[in-house]
């Protein structure tokens, strides 16, 4: 039998035989560890007044968040342990790891409700925490920051054919893209969550609780930590040009916000218009680029609208077997029949990382989405011209998706199909 360590003394348990984890008793994190974690002011104005995000699963009495580092790669962590591939003591060595670029603080980084799901200062942890870290807090950061060329089938055509022209400073003759790119994790705190989604923090967390199986039970016992590092996938931004440019309102900002579509984006897939929309989105953001701007694409692992792949495949299986075949009309249907929604994308939490980045204003923002619109403009940031993907770049068979998309509401500046349109945009069947 194990027995559970909770606030009062640790008790150990027989360790079985066959456990490689070396642990001899269960560590939970359900009730308050004891003295020793460092206190979290979300949204003060300094590294040093918000204090440091810590997740470690090494020393219980140091967390002051819910949940681990990594989002749904904490998983993997968590195996690597049970096989015994990796020491769960083990510190990162973040000797030499600092951004490629300096990104803020801005101002954004301290305005009440502005960055709820992203930790401002996730990058900067190994300097701005650098007194903590060398007292032995097991830190790490949620945010890394880098620089790389970038090869695209489209923009090596687009060299070929003329579109785009290398300048040496943002492509190359062979057609690579030099891009600052970031990676980030989600750090969601609860309250200012809760507020954007308009639900009482309570029930937040009691239906983050019970909707995940019960898998972070301080969701509901430790009202005390605000903090919740969530399981799910992060987003990765792609700067074109200098990324202080972004925050800077007076420098033509070309961007994309773009959720991820593995089918799409990575294997040309050609049911959805994902990767044509992309590639299209780079291509402006390098020409933006060369005309003395800045380009930017936020993209977010929100596969399948959210909803994920599998019922992503599901839905194109009903869309394409219906009575009368795939048809714009039936489009959102079909995946509210198999979903219960249309969408679970909500893009509520999208604007924090451009308000990481100091955005204030986007010149030209490369996407018809309403609610990803809707989302940033609301959000204080003001945009100018929307642009919409041209119309060779759609795929026959895409045309389902684009038409149905615009009838409800995706901006277009030519004409909004009406319903006996929709009725006649029609997919191609499964055989096909
Ligand atoms: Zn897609």
């Amino acid at each position: 039998m194990m027995v559970a360590e909770t606030s009062s003394e640790p008790v150990a348990a027989p360790v079985p035989a066959a456990s490689k984890a070396g642990a001899g008793h269960i560590r939970l994190t359900s009730h308050a560890g004891g003295v020793g974690a460092l206190q979290i002011r979300w949204g003060a104005s300094t590294a040093t007044e918000r204090g440091p995000v810590i997740g470690t699963t090494t020393k219980r009495a140091h967390r002051n968040v819910i949940g681990t580092h990594s989002g749904s790669y904490g998983v993997y962590r968590a195996l690597a342990v049970a096989a015994g591939a990796l020491s769960r003591e083990h510190k990162a060595d973040l000797t030499d790891t600092a951004p490629t670029d300096v990104i803020g603080p801005y101002p954004q980084w301290s305005e009440p409700g502005t960055i709820v799901s992203l930790d401002p200062w996730g990058a900067m942890v190994a300097e701005v925490f650098a007194d903590e870290l060398a007292a032995g807090h097991d830190m790490r950061p949620t945010i890394a920051v880098t620089k790389a060329h970038v090869i695209l089938p489209e923009v090596v055509d687009a060299v070929r054919t003329g579109r785009l022209v290398p300048d040496g400073r943002v492509l190359l003759p062979t057609g690579a893209a030099l891009v600052t790119k970031a990676a980030i994790e989600p750090v969601w705190y609860l309250p200012g969550v809760a507020q954007r989604f308009g639900c009482s923090e309570t029930d937040l967390r009691r239906v983050l609780f019970e909707e995940t199986g019960g898998m972070y039970p301080e969701l509901v016992t430790r009202s005390d930590l605000e903090v919740f590092l969530p399981p799910i996938g992060g987003q990765t931004v792609y700067v074109f040009g200098d990324a202080r440019d972004l925050a800077d309102p007076s420098v033509e900002l070309t961007a994309r916000v773009h959720d991820e579509c593995n089918g799409s984006d990575v294997f040309g897939s050609d049911i959805c218009t994902c990767r044509p929309y992309l590639t299209h989105a780079i291509e402006e953001c390098i020409l933006g680029a060369q005309r003395g701007g800045v380009g930017l694409v936020a993209y977010s692992r929100k596969e399948g609208r959210a909803l994920g792949e599998v019922t992503k495949f599901l839905v194109y299986n009903a869309r394409k077997r219906q009575v009368g075949g795939d048809t714009a009309d039936q489009y959102f249907a079909r995946t509210e029949c198999v979903a219960g929604v249309q969408d679970m994308r909500f893009q509520e939490l999208m604007p924090d990382v451009l308000h990481w980045l100091g955005v204030r204003k986007i010149h030209r923002l490369v996407s018809m989405s309403n609610m990803k619109y809707d989302a940033i403009t609301g959000s204080g940031i003001e945009v100018g011209e929307r642009v919409n993907i041209p119309e060779e770049l759609v795929p026959a068979d895409a045309r389902v998706e684009i038409d149905a998309k615009m009838a409800a509401g995706y901006f277009t500046p030519g004409p909004v199909p009406d319903a006996d349109d929709l009725k006649r945009t029609k997919g191609r069947g499964l055989g096909g």
